[in-house]
């Protein structure tokens, strides 16, 4: 037996390997028909950021993505991951603002909102908050959905405002920055308020604009900023 034949073959075999996990990420993060938990049902899975957060090969690597499974609560890689596993931080936000064309996963965004708005988000509009459907919570009141929303919405990253509206059930969640609300979106889905005792399943979506008329006055200044070449 040729020894030195055998290692050779034995190296170029590890190293078709390291290939096929490279591809089978690119392959996860490029799959378009990715369909998460039926409507109505809660995510099996709940990222937690003071469990879950660690360095990954994107730290060493200087990557700039974020691991949307990591977000959702479901990324096996663990250190070997090619994405970051932590929720962004203020740094990253003037990082990530640079580039209006992706999101914080390295999505492509596209120029407009989907009709139902529940997409990657639009490269022209700056949107911050999101539209969260608290439907099996509805019993109860304003000020304890307000305080559960601050709660749970604030561990993706700095709230400027949370917006309840009762009588349909719905609570908008505004984000100091971009991303924060990109991640809370993923992160969010089809989760529960945590403490609410309900059963709600909560839907996000892009909010279309903040009822809140200072808010709307401040996204069409930022608009009209994003869409001046
Ligand atoms: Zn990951």
């Amino acid at each position: 037996v040729d020894i030195a034949r055998l290692l050779k073959s034995f190296s170029h075999i590890l190293r078709l390997l390291e290939n096929v996990d490279y591809v089978r990420s690119f392959v996860r993060y490029n799959n378009k028909r990715r369909s998460g938990p039926p409507r109505g049902v809660r995510a099996a899975t709940r990222c937690v950021i003071a469990r879950d957060a660690g360095r990954t090969r994107a730290d060493a690597a200087g990557i700039q993505q974020f691991c949307v499974y990591f977000a959702q609560g479901c990324c096996t890689a663990g250190p070997h991951c090619q994405y970051l596993h932590r929720a962004p931080t203020e740094q990253d936000t003037v990082t990530l603002a640079r580039d209006h064309s992706r999101d914080c996963f390295g999505r492509d965004r596209a120029r407009h909102d989907k009709d139902d708005r529940k997409g990657v988000g639009s490269a022209l509009r700056d949107c911050r908050t999101l539209f969260v459907h608290y439907g099996g919570a509805g019993g109860l009141s304003a000020s304890e959905v307000q305080q559960l929303a601050t709660e749970n919405f604030g561990e993706w990253g700095r709230i400027r405002k949370v917006y309840v509206v009762p009588a349909k059930t719905l609570v908008f969640v505004q984000y100091e920055a971009r991303c924060s609300a990109e991640f809370a979106k993923e992160a969010m889905q089809a989760q529960g308020l945590t403490g609410s005792g309900a059963g709600e399943v909560l839907e996000i979506k892009w909010a279309n604009d903040d009822p809140n008329p200072g808010v709307v006055r401040q996204v069409k200044r930022r608009r009209k900023c994003l869409c001046e070449p």
